[in-house]
């Protein structure tokens, strides 16, 4: 197959600490590989995505050594981001920050409030923040429900993001998945800091869900509600959170917003190109034949 793939997905996984895939994979027979996730891009004129390690591995270390091995055997598609828990104390976010110090390609830093009990304004992250600034990459911060039920939401609430928008001024934040449910919160927190970004990534619940039509046209409607309230699309971002969903339904979610084409083209793409300096032209196919 030919043909541009225009769009860029900012959110998602692949990790073989990935919680049992075939119960939270959004099809039980789910290609759960670099070539399957691939072969997803292309089917979905995905031409970038962004690879975010997940909090599940055994340690950071080899959670960064798997996500940097996919990376560069991804041809160009993928972009690594990597994460760091606070909560270990300050030799480790040092030694963490002293490894990222050795990984050029490093796209971005994700922390995960909420898994692990912090706040994104925890003091602890200051080193993280200022390592953010100097190398002058996005924080991508987990906000809203958390997918597993041990998790903390009153960690993740988007307002706790504002102080640390302030303070790191230079530093862009991600609100991952849109602060869901507290999406006019996280709109708030976007329209109000010019260095603050939403991702719409995981908004959508499993596909065997009985009401999973009308799920989309809910999700639809709030995520337009609060792109309004932004009173702009420029710091959206699309994503998936795959392989929760299918990278063509959340292109689809994208594609059927209430918006001028060039907002939405925006947000499928545009946006994450400025944020991640992503390259314009579209990548050729690579995951399939
Ligand atoms: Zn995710």
């Amino acid at each position: 197959m030919t043909g541009a793939l225009p769009y860029v997905d900012t959110h998602l996984h692949l990790s073989r600490w990935w919680r049992d895939i075939k119960a939270t994979g959004y099809r039980p027979d789910i290609d759960y590989t670099l070539k399957g996730l691939l072969h997803e891009m292309d089917a979905a004129g995905i031409g970038h995505a962004v690879l975010i390690q997940v909090n599940d591995a055994p340690n950071v270390w080899d959670g960064l050594a798997e996500a940097r091995g996919i990376v560069a055997d991804s041809a160009g598609r993928l972009r690594l981001v990597s994460t760091v828990d606070p909560t270990k104390g300050a030799e480790a976010v040092a030694a963490q920050i002293a490894l990222w110090e050795k990984t050029p390609e490093l796209a971005g830093i994700k922390l995960f409030p909420g898994y692990n009990p912090f706040y994104p304004h925890d003091r602890r992250l200051d080193p993280v923040y200022e390592y953010a600034h100097r190398r002058k990459i996005p924080i991508l911060i987990h906000t809203g429900d958390t997918m597993d039920n041990w998790g903390l939401v009153k960690y993740t609430r988007p307002i706790e993001i504002d102080e640390v928008a302030v303070r790191f001024r230079d530093v862009p934040i991600v609100l991952c998945h849109f602060g869901n449910p507290w999406i006019d919160e996280a709109a708030e927190l976007v329209y109000k800091n010019p260095n603050v970004y939403a991702d719409i990534s995981g908004l959508l619940a499993h596909p065997s869900y009985p009401l999973f039509d009308r799920m989309i046209d809910l999700c639809r409607k709030r995520v337009l509600e609060g792109i309004l309230m932004i009173g702009s699309a420029e710091r959206v971002l699309n994503g998936s959170d795959w392989p929760l969903i299918d990278l063509k339904v959340q292109v689809g979610l994208v594609n059927s917003l209430d918006l001028p084409p060039r907002d939405r083209a925006a947000i499928l793409g545009g946006n994450a190109r400025r944020l991640f300096g992503l390259p314009e032209a579209s990548p050729v196919r690579t995951g399939s034949s």
